[in-house]
């Protein structure tokens, strides 16, 4: 199709169109601000209607699975032997035995009313493999925290898997502590197009009434770990004067051991922004240490050297 931005005047919206492009592909077509305006206001009714059960439930599925949350084996599992998990044990029914402890079913409706992560990844991105570990921990200390409060509050994380096989599936997903979406599922292609998720690891947010916080959830779990729970404006705000205040305190410039030049400490205001990490290889925002000859930057949490 060949189609050039209509009636795009200044810079600025043309930039939308090619956003326009990338986001809605040929549904964006004629290009026109009015056509822009239409799917916005879709996107608008879409975030609307959207709901924690409406995002992970389908015609045939109303719950999760789960290898690792004792406690929380769903009812339903055994109703359809007539068998409560309690019979089971008292009957030493072994199938049923083998089965819950090997796939438990976590309801949806036990996560309604929860602060959610959906958490897209897969087991062979390499970055998945530094972050996932980093948002285990995050994710046991906020549930420690929660539990410690005893306050109504909850959190909790579903994996949604862009594995390519049911293997890799059951391996990776044995290994996280939290409830996952079964290999394949019609939801998982849904959930992407609808967050647009361009890249794993992915960390979305809702919040207990299901509409969507942030889609940076990555981003933040790095920047403030276990701090950044419940992940709500009024949080970062607190956060973000935080770590200006802590900047204030850190030198203009370091040496970081491994890079000979000099690196400056930047910030939004001043070049800096998002980036990814030469050290640690995780994504930061906001303050970093800089090296204005090559671009070179690190988080200044990661620097390994003396302050000059
Ligand atoms: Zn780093
Ligand atoms: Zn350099």
């Amino acid at each position: 199709m060949h189609a050039l931005p209509g009636d795009f005047s200044d810079d600025e919206t043309s930039k939308e169109g090619v956003e326009l492009i990338y986001r809605y592909g040929a549904q964006a077509f004629p290009f026109t601000k009015e056509r822009l305006k239409e799917l916005e206001m879709k996107d608008q009714e879409k975030r609307d209607r959207q709901t924690l059960s409406n995002l992970l439930m389908n015609h045939d599925r109303d719950y999760l699975l789960s290898h690792s949350m004792p406690g929380q084996v769903s009812p339903s599992s055994f109703k359809k032997e007539g068998q409560t998990l309690c019979n089971a044990f008292i009957n030493h029914d072994k199938d049923i035995l083998s089965v819950c402890s090997m796939l438990d079913q976590v309801p949806i409706a036990s996560l309604i009313g929860k602060t959610i992560g959906l958490y897209f990844c897969a087991e062979g991105c390499s970055p998945g493999q530094i972050f996932t570990p980093k948002l285990i921990s995050v994710y046991k200390k906020v549930k420690e925290a929660l539990f410690e409060n005893m306050g109504i509050e909850d959190f909790e994380i579903v994996f949604i898997s862009t594995d390519h096989d049911q293997t890799t599936f059951d391996s990776y997903s044995k290994s996280l502590p939290w409830p996952a979406l079964p290999f394949g599922d019609p939801n998982i292609k849904n959930l992407t197009k609808h967050f647009d998720v361009r890249g794993v690891p992915s960390l979305v947010i809702l919040g207990p009434d299901g509409k969507t916080i942030t889609k940076q959830g990555r981003n933040l779990i790095n920047l403030y770990q276990e701090n950044a729970y419940p992940f709500t404006e009024a949080k970062l705000g607190v956060l973000e004067k935080q770590m200006d205040e802590e900047a204030e305190s850190l030198p203009r410039s370091v040496f970081h051991k491994g890079h000979r030049h000099e690196l400056t400490l930047v910030s939004e205001g001043t070049g800096g922004g998002p980036f990814v990490c030469c050290n640690c290889c995780e994504q930061g925002s906001v303050w970093a240490y800089q090296c204005l000859e090559c671009g070179f930057e690190i988080h200044p949490r990661c620097v390994d050297g003396i302050a000059t």
